[in-house]
């Protein structure tokens, strides 16, 4: 195909997409889940995992946009006295978090080790680093810990 045929030659280069190499959507990943007895099961989990420049993407889009939210009401009166340095204090406090999270969990399965029960966990979370995914056995709540590959 000819890439060159551009209607009317207008110069505009905005219609260009450049794919991004963060992902959007969850991936199945071969993991596993440890009970705190230290016995080891095979699982597969949906995960999205971030890297550190979208960690910093997302922390910082998340302190910026609730500052631009706390500026623009400054202009309110009445929430004028609280809003301007809320909304920003909550955005630091939150974007701190979001910037920490290295993984999002949706859907584990897995055959319970305990009671032989085919799990499917439908457990959605984030999961910030150096903190520890707990789940349950849906059938007899034996918890257990998923396992990360931390880089
Ligand atoms: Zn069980």
């Amino acid at each position: 195909m000819n890439e060159h045929s551009v209607p009317q030659g207008n110069a505009s280069l905005s219609s260009r997409h450049v794919a991004s190499g963060i992902p959007r959507h969850m991936t199945v990943e071969a993991s596993q889940l440890r009970t705190r007895d230290g016995r080891f099961v095979e699982a597969q989990a949906e995960v999205v995992r971030y890297g550190t420049a979208a960690r910093i993407l997302r922390g910082g889009g998340t302190v910026f946009g609730f500052t631009a939210v706390g500026l623009m009401t400054i202009v309110v009166p009445g929430v004028h006295l609280v809003l301007p340095w809320l909304l920003p204090l909550i955005g630091l406090g939150l974007g701190a978090y979001i910037g920490r999270v290295t993984m999002k969990v949706g859907e584990v399965r897995g055959t319970c080790p305990d009671c032989a029960a085919e799990m499917v966990i439908g457990k959605s979370g984030a999961v910030a680093r150096d903190e520890a995914l707990w789940l349950r056995c849906p059938a007899c709540t034996l918890p257990m810990e998923l396992m990360k590959d931390r880089p």
